[in-house]
């Protein structure tokens, strides 16, 4: 049996399966959310249940955090109750929540302070990477640290890379969010164009996939545009949530983002619109509403284009 207690706070849609995965290999795990049902999921699957991020804390040597945004990983580390107040010097923090570098530096310099050593650790793959331990994760920290907790982390993931020093998997998660929302705009503007044209975008889909415009967006997100599949997944909320953090990235660090500027807009008008809880594959829906396709069922079936689903 794995010899690190391991305290994970934030048990949403990735935390949930990840600490499964945790238990399922034999660790012993203390878990909090601020909301019951999560604790409720996997102490039934095995875990001990805490009243704060302090007490998971002062019950752990390893506390991994799955928040959804950088406020609430300030407040879950640093606010009352939170987990700086459990700390012992010795510890590690692993945050694999996708939040703002600056966030992430700041906190692993505070950290630091008290003697804690800190991992950022942001991942890709979903809901489905979590359940089936595959999740690609980014890595920022001291390489001494990312060895240590590297047994860990491939309980939770496959492809693991150290890409720097503190904040790195941050900047490297804010990379791969602006990848995937113009992929996202390109498969959805493809699949209009198709149906306006009068040609089957299920077909498109098809033909694209053995060449070069062949993507993991164009096959899973594609096929959900086809079948109105908009349950989350990642929500669109979520989302624009990431494409702030490359933005304000941008920002901070002089880089240019043309192409991430626009997807955030397209992503505000989304929530404005009430889709900020469907998966971000629903941009398909801003673009038919853009080309008026009122036809019942959108690029092939189903709701309306435009309506929240
Ligand atoms: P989620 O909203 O389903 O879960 C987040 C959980 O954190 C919730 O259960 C919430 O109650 C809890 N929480 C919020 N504030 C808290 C606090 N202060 N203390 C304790 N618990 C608190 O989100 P998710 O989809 O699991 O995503 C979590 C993180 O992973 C986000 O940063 C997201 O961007 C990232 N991510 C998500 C996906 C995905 O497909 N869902 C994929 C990759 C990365």
């Amino acid at each position: 049996m794995p010899g690190e207690r391991i305290g994970f706070i934030g048990l949403g849609i990735m935390g949930r399966p990840m600490a499964k995965n945790l238990l399922k290999a034999g660790y012993s795990l203390v878990v909090y959310d601020i909301v019951p049902a999560g604790v409720e999921d996997v102490v039934a699957a095995g875990a001990q249940a805490a009243e704060s991020s302090k007490e998971v804390a002062s019950r752990s040597d390893v506390v991994i955090t799955m928040l959804p945004d950088s406020p609430d990983v300030e407040a879950a580390m640093l606010g009352p109750n939170g987990v700086f107040e459990g700390l012992r010097p010795g510890m590690t923090v692993i945050d694999m929540s996708s939040i703002s570098p600056m966030t992430a530096r700041k906190v692993a310099s505070l950290a630091a302070e008290r003697g804690v050593d800190v991992l950022d650790a942001p991942v890709s793959g979903g809901e489905v990477g979590a359940v089936n331990a595959t999740l690609s994760i980014m890595c920022g920290g001291k390489p001494e640290v990312f060895e240590r907790c590297l047994p860990i982390l491939q309980v939770m993931g496959k492809n693991i890379t150290l890409v720097g020093d503190f904040g790195a998997g941050q900047v490297c998660k804010a990379c791969n969010q602006l990848i995937v929302a113009m992929n996202l705009e390109a498969v959805a503007e493809a699949f209009v164009l198709a149906q306006k044209a009068g040609v089957d975008p299920a077909k498109v889909r098809q033909a694209l996939m053995g060449g070069f415009a062949s993507s993991r967006i164009l096959e899973v997100h594609g096929q959900r545009m086809l079948d109105r599949t908009f349950n989350p997944g990642f929500r669109i909320r979520l989302q624009e949530k990431d494409l702030n953090v490359a933005l304000s990235s941008g920002r901070a660090y002089g880089a240019p983002l043309p192409g991430t500027a626009l997807m955030m807009e397209i992503m505000k008008s989304l929530l404005a619109t009430g889709h900020g809880n469907e998966d971000h594959s629903a941009i398909v829906k801003f673009v038919e509403g853009m080309a008026a396709i009122e036809v019942k069922g959108g690029v092939t079936g189903g709701v309306t284009g435009g309506q929240a689903g």
